[in-house]
């Protein structure tokens, strides 16, 4: 496999130094083409991403189909406003200037991708990025190989390689691809090789959007018996996609202690509602990626903690709707993501205990409270850093573009979707215009005597403290 890539690079930065790319028209055009080549693949797009991890159609749908095409759709509807200079105030000190705030395409972009939404992941900052006015390397995640060969497709039928390029592979390519020099790199994978990426990107000072994982927690507070049900309908839901494969979904649980038995209750018969009393053969149950992390996985479950689920299949790599109690916080399945259908659930007497228990853990990428109780939502975002939130529900702030979606220390830096994704492949410059027509002699040498006369005009002698 030739893994030298400055060929393709040069090709991009030539196509890039035209400036076409950064034509409003041409940016538009070619969202409108990339649209058209999803839409006519649709059922292929469809077909292949729920190959990869035996996904249910309507999820898949839904956020491989529905989501990129309304990001495009959004793009291009708000393309225009989004690129044109914005105004800015000009302090009266600059008389006679007037200030302007450009968006500026920072060039050529990496996107290195992965494969648990293996097309929503890989194109949706492709659109933000060409939406820019930049061109595109991509890097697909070799654990989809069969989504990764048509993303290439379409990237090839909807751009010229010049502007727009897939290359399919894994670790070796990804290497490769970062000794080379970027003008942005966005990467979506775990925080671990975001380190990695990040200190590739530093020696070519190379600005980076991390979109990696956490142990998302989420906390549920004293409700009645039908609100109650709706959490866990809605946690159950968020948790169990993808066979829990989803990086923001709940990590685990902590519970207000009155309510816990009644929280493993409904939750068992909600897991029965959603997978059936045999979850393994449920067609909605997704299957573990791979081995290694079927693996990890199967190590978590301790006899003795489970108490929900806990069978599995290690043919068909399914494990099931899984709920651990009597679980330490320092035991192994609490030192690191878990990434799958297991949720370990802790309980708690007062928010303060479920606050400074989450706060000894890396900032997380997603929380999710359950209350009625205002001032008790209010002290949950004020007090847990994460870099997304939702009350009341699980998971469906990532499917608003007018949300920025991102993480915030171990679980990312940086946000993408909608006008956020545009934002985070630009470049904001400040332009000051000043007029030629008028000159202040005080600003300029000799200085002698000017303080006082300049403290007087300005009044800064009453301004400053
Ligand atoms: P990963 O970090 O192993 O791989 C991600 C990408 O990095 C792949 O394209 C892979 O080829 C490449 N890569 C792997 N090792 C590399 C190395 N040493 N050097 C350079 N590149 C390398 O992650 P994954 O298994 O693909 O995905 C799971 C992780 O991604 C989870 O932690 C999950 O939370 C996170 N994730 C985050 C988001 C988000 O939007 N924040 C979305 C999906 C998944």
């Amino acid at each position: 496999m030739n893994t030298d890539f400055s060929p393709i690079l040069k090709k991009q930065r030539e196509l890039f130094n035209t400036n076409e790319t950064k034509d409003i028209e041409f940016r538009i055009n070619s969202l409108k083409k990339l649209k058209q080549v999803i839409n006519k693949k649709q059922a292929e797009i469809t077909k292949t991403c729920m190959n990869v991890l035996e996904r249910p159609e309507f999820e898949v749908y839904f956020s491989e189909i529905i989501q990129p095409i309304d990001e495009i759709n959004h793009a291009i509807k708000k393309l225009k406003s989004w690129s044109r200079p914005k105004r800015a105030k000009t302090p009266l000190i600059h008389f006679k200037s007037n200030s302007k705030i450009y968006s500026e395409p920072y060039g050529i972009a990496l996107i290195i991708s992965t494969w648990n939404f293996p097309f929503n992941l890989t194109i949706i900052p492709v659109i933000s990025a060409i939406a820019a006015g930049n061109c595109c390397i991509i890097k697909t995640s070799e654990l989809a190989p069969n989504v990764a060969k048509l993303i290439d497709e379409i990237i090839k039928e909807s751009f010229d390689e010049k502007h727009c390029t897939v290359i399919q592979g894994g670790i070796e390519e990804s290497t490769s691809l970062l000794k080379e020099k970027f003008d942005i790199i966005f990467f979506t994978g775990s925080s671990n090789i975001g380190k990695i990426i990040a200190q590739a990107a530093a020696i070519n000072l190379t600005p980076t959007i991390l979109e990696l994982g956490g142990k998302n927690p989420c906390i549920i507070d004293k409700l009645d018996e039908d609100n109650l049900k709706t959490a866990v309908r809605r946690i159950a839901w968020g948790k169990f996609m993808n066979a829990g494969q989803v990086c923001i979904a709940p990590d685990h649980i902590f519970v207000q202690k009155d309510i816990k038995d009644d929280f493993i209750k409904l939750m068992r018969k909600q897991i029965e509602e959603f997978y059936g009393t045999a979850p393994l053969e449920s067609k909605d149950l997704c299957k573990v990626i791979n081995k290694n992390h079927f693996d990890r996985l199967v190590s978590y479950l301790q006899k003795e903690q489970i108490c929900i689920g806990g069978n599995y299949n290690s043919t068909t790599l399914k494990i099931e709707p899984t709920i651990l109690t009597n679980v330490s916080i320092d035991s192994p399945v609490m030192k690191s993501e878990i990434f799958g259908p297991i949720l370990p659930i802790f309980e708690f007497e007062s928010i303060d205990e479920a606050i400074n228990t989450i706060k000894k853990f890396e900032k997380p990428l997603a929380l999710y409270f359950y209350s009625k109780n205002k001032d008790k939502v209010k002290k949950i975002i004020n007090e847990i850093p994460s870099g997304d939130a939702c009350i009341n529900a699980t998971i469906l702030h990532c499917f608003s573009y007018y949300l920025p979606f991102g993480g915030v220390g171990n679980s990312g830096m940086g946000s993408y979707h909608g006008k956020w994704g545009f934002d985070a492949f630009s470049h904001r410059k400040s332009v000051l215009n000043k007029s030629l027509a008028v000159d202040f002699k005080l600003a300029y040498p000799p200085y002698k005597d000017k303080v006082k006369l300049f403290k007087k005009l300005y009044g800064y002698n009453k301004r400053t403290p």
